[in-house]
């Protein structure tokens, strides 16, 4: 039976989460794979929560190549009102706890779906974004590229490629673009024996196969979130489980007690 384990905001734990742990702590091969949630706490907001992006901005108005190619203004509406955000995020416990897991030697890599970068600012070294990030501009029409800077979010026209004056896009994937870096992604997964879904609602293909992937070469499947998602009933099926709490508090906690128990078994 899934295991299920609550962690309120000030840490404290219900249920059994010196399991979750050590299975961590035993995994030979243990991937995280994030989404937004990881990092509403470091003040991004993420989709689909009330109150989220989606609220605002339909995506199939505003987040398709379609739209941009059809009207590039309109889909730097919506670049422009999560760009600063991105630029000024700072990464929050719950990436640095992955950094130092992966440090540690207990972190194979990170699987993100993120464009914000904080995984590498938090010292993670293998990172596969498969969504792009928020780094660069790119021509799609020549090619070009360029870094994004503070001045492309200001109010204005489309920023413009300096070489054939198409609309320059952020290298972010937008929906009907193809995801970036899967063939590393499935290397990545493959011999992945525990796979640590973070703060994703498991809504956007493909990347919301990749838990059922694991799951179904006998991996397990360890789910932090703050509530119950398209993930959690197949969870029982994948040995897995739901530790229900704020990413910034709960992934600390079970990255601490994890590698607790590698020391303990070690000495
Ligand atoms: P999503 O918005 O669909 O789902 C976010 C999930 O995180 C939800 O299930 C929510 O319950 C959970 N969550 C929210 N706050 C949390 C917290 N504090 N702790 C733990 N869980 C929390 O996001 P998604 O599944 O990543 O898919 C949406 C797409 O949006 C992604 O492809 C991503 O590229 C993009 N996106 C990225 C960012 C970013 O880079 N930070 C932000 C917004 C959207």
């Amino acid at each position: 039976m899934t295991q299920r384990v609550t962690v309120s905001a000030t840490g404290e734990v219900n249920g059994d989460l010196d399991t979750v742990a050590r299975n961590l702590a035993e995994a030979r091969h243990a991937v995280a794979f994030t989404g937004a949630g990881i990092s509403v706490e470091s003040g991004i907001p993420d989709f689909r929560s009330p109150g989220g992006l989606w609220t605002v901005f339909n995506p199939m108005e505003y987040a398709t190549y379609s739209c941009f190619v059809r009207s590039p203004e309109k889909s730097w509406d919506l670049f422009r009102a999560i760009g600063e955000t991105l630029l000024d995020a700072k990464p929050n416990p719950a990436h640095h706890a992955l950094a130092r897991l992966e440090e540690r030697g207990g972190l194979a890599g990170i699987v993100t779906q993120n464009i914000d970068g904080l995984h590498q600012a938090a010292g993670s070294r293998k990172v596969l974004e498969i969504h792009g990030n928020h780094d660069d501009l790119h021509c799609p029409r020549c090619g070009h590229v360029e870094p994004m800077l503070r001045s492309h979010l200001e109010p204005g026209p489309v920023p413009e490629c300096p070489a054939c004056e198409g609309a320059l896009k952020p290298t972010v994937v937008l929906f009907e673009e193809p995801v970036r870096d899967l063939d590393s992604i499935q290397d990545t997964l493959a011999p992945c024996d525990l796979l640590i879904a973070i703060g994703t609602s498991s809504e956007v293909a493909p990347a919301s196969l990749f838990p059922a992937q694991v799951g179904a070469r006998g991996g397990r499947v360890i789910e932090i979130n703050l509530e119950p998602t398209a993930l959690t009933m197949n969870l029982d099926a994948w040995d897995g489980a739901l530790l229900e709490g704020p990413a910034s508090v709960t992934v600390p906690l079970v990255v601490e007690r994890a590698l607790g128990a590698a020391e303990g078994e070690r000495s």
